[in-house]
């Protein structure tokens, strides 16, 4: 039934169901059901169709909120599909995994007085039915050009450039030193953020679409980058962050204190039915322990929820600033506690203690001093005020470093002061001619939505770069032949 707009003083906002925590709490699936057809056109047609859409301005992709949602509301969900689609390579991940409240909805102009419209779990309906009615299809390219280009890393950034190459028909060929497509999508989100077959239905469509996939493959241990550049017209490198920042903290050596992605890639792995030692030797299994994670941010969220459903005995968070202040989503922080994760803000380590293995984790109190040079109050320990905290597992999610790309790939490729990869802003090329890079590795570590960004980016780019190589080889061949 067609909705009209602007309903958003009488119609309340709706997320879809969320189910129960104790529930949640037993498994691993998502916690949000699918919006019924007639309650999402609802929810679309909150929207009060915006002159300036503050949403649309707020999020990476600019991705065309208010004309999806009209379309919504409308019932037209094929046409709202197309245009989803037409700014966003993966509409139903983001839809899941965007903090939306620091992007699109957190800047909804009804937000304020009638709380935002859903836009997330919207653009996720649009996009989870569109698989459903198989509209989502393989790519078909107008025509198939010869030039073929090497991307490292099937990570969101990898793969969004892929398929915007493939649609314009150069041959891809994705490296990745993981044995699954995904990068962070598989191995560093939990199922209950996003479900793997989400991810694993894009790998088909790829593989459908004649992307080309070289996995267990690391570039620099099992291929060189200088191969790769002969190998290809272009390369990218996606290749993501993966340096576990570490504490110095006395005692971090302690047997039972791990850094939290090898927890939460064992965790993904034994999901996916992978035999997994570290888990079943108990050391990465939270199963009957008191745990403590370091950290607010996404990455602590994701360990704190996913012991609470490995059956821990207690989950506690600590950060070392104030909840207003932690780096990780709002709403992530909220499911966590109705799970039963207590956090413990303001709060650092201080030191780990054990004999054989970590038992307590001593912990500071923190205060928030005056703001330092990057504008944020800078924490001072309070002296005095520790207190120990009870731990058999520590887990570190204290955020992610690049790796030493120029080592690990023995080329003299420019890096930033903080390890990122430099590129040419306007071409986002390399310091090396025809290597491109996107992604975590440039930015940091970040979003899927920016990953997803800078893939499309990129694929323009090197579009621009290889049709203006082509020319300058067919410019230089006319004139030889004119000199001859
Ligand atoms: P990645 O996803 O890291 O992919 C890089 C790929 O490159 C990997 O597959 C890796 O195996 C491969 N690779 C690396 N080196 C090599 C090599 N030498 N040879 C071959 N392959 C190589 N973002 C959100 O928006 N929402 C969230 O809820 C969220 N939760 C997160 C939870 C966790 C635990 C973590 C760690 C991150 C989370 N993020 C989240 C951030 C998000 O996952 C990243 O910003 C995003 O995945 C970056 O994409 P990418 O393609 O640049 O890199
Ligand atoms: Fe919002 Fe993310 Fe979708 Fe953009 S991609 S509209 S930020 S959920
Ligand atoms: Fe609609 Fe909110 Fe966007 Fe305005 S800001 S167009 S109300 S979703």
């Amino acid at each position: 039934m067609a909705e009209r707009m602007l309903k958003f003083v009488g119609t309340p906002q709706a997320q879809p169901e969320k189910r129960p925590a104790a529930e949640r709490r037993r498994d691993f699936q998502e916690i949000y059901a699918q919006y019924a057809r007639d309650k999402a056109a609802e929810q679309a047609a909150r929207c009060s169709q915006c002159g300036v859409p503050f949403c649309q301005i707020h999020c990476p992709l600019h991705n065309n909120i208010p004309d999806w949602l009209k379309l919504t509301a409308e019932g037209r969900l094929d046409e709202a599909y197309e245009l989803s689609s037409a700014t966003n390579n993966f509409p139903e991940i983001c839809g899941r995994i965007c903090p939306q409240d620091r992007l699109c909805e957190g800047n909804c102009v009804i937000e304020k007085g009638f709380e935002s419209v859903t836009i997330g779990s919207v653009e996720k309906f649009i996009t989870d039915t569109a698989w459903e009615q198989g509209w989502v299809k393989p790519i078909q390219p107008r025509r198939e050009r010869p030039e073929s280009v090497g991307i490292v890393g099937a990570g969101p950034a990898g793969l969004a450039a892929a398929e915007q190459l493939r649609r314009k028909g150069y041959q891809v060929a994705i490296y990745d030193r993981y044995d699954r497509v995904g990068g962070l999508l598989i191995y560093g989100i939990p199922n209950f953020k996003l479900e793997k077959e989400i991810v694993q239905r894009r790998e088909m469509l790829l593989r459908h679409s004649k992307v080309a996939f070289h996995l267990n493959c690391e570039v620099g241990r099992d291929v060189t980058m200088a191969e790769l550049r002969q190998r290809h017209a272009a390369v990218l490198i996606a290749t993501g962050v993966y340096e576990a920042r570490d504490t110095a903290a006395p005692g971090v050596g302690l047997p039972g204190i791990h850094a939290a992605l090898d927890y939460l890639t064992a965790s993904n792995r034994q999901g996916l039915g992978d035999a997994v030692p570290d888990f079943e030797s108990g050391a990465l299994d939270a199963k009957g322990k008191n745990v403590v994670v370091i950290g607010g941010g996404d990455t602590a969220m994701d360990c704190v929820r996913t012991a609470v459903r490995q059956g821990a005995k207690s989950v506690k968070c600590l950060y070392r600033r104030d909840r207003a202040n932690m780096p990780g989503s709002q709403r992530e922080v909220k499911h966590a506690e109705e799970e039963g994760v207590e956090f413990v803000w303001l709060s650092a380590p201080q030191a780990f203690l054990g004999k054989d293995a970590v038992s307590h984790v001593r912990s500071v109190r923190i205060h928030l001093g005056m703001p330092d040079a990057s504008g944020r109050q800078a924490p001072q320990e309070i002296p005095n005020s520790h207190v120990n905290i009870e731990a058999d597992l520590v887990l570190k999610a204290l955020g992610f470093d690049p790796e030493d790309l120029p080592a690990m790939f023995d080329t003299d490729l420019a890096v930033t002061g903080w390890n990122t990869l430099k590129i040419d802003w306007r071409s986002m090329m390399t310091s090396l001619d025809g290597v491109f890079a996107a992604g975590d590795i440039v930015r940091g570590a970040s979003l899927v939505v920016w990953a997803v960004r800078d893939g499309r980016d990129a694929a323009e780019r090197i579009h621009s770069y290889l049709t203006a190589t082509a020319l300058m080889t067919a410019n230089g061949a006319a004139l030889q032949v004119a000199a001859e």
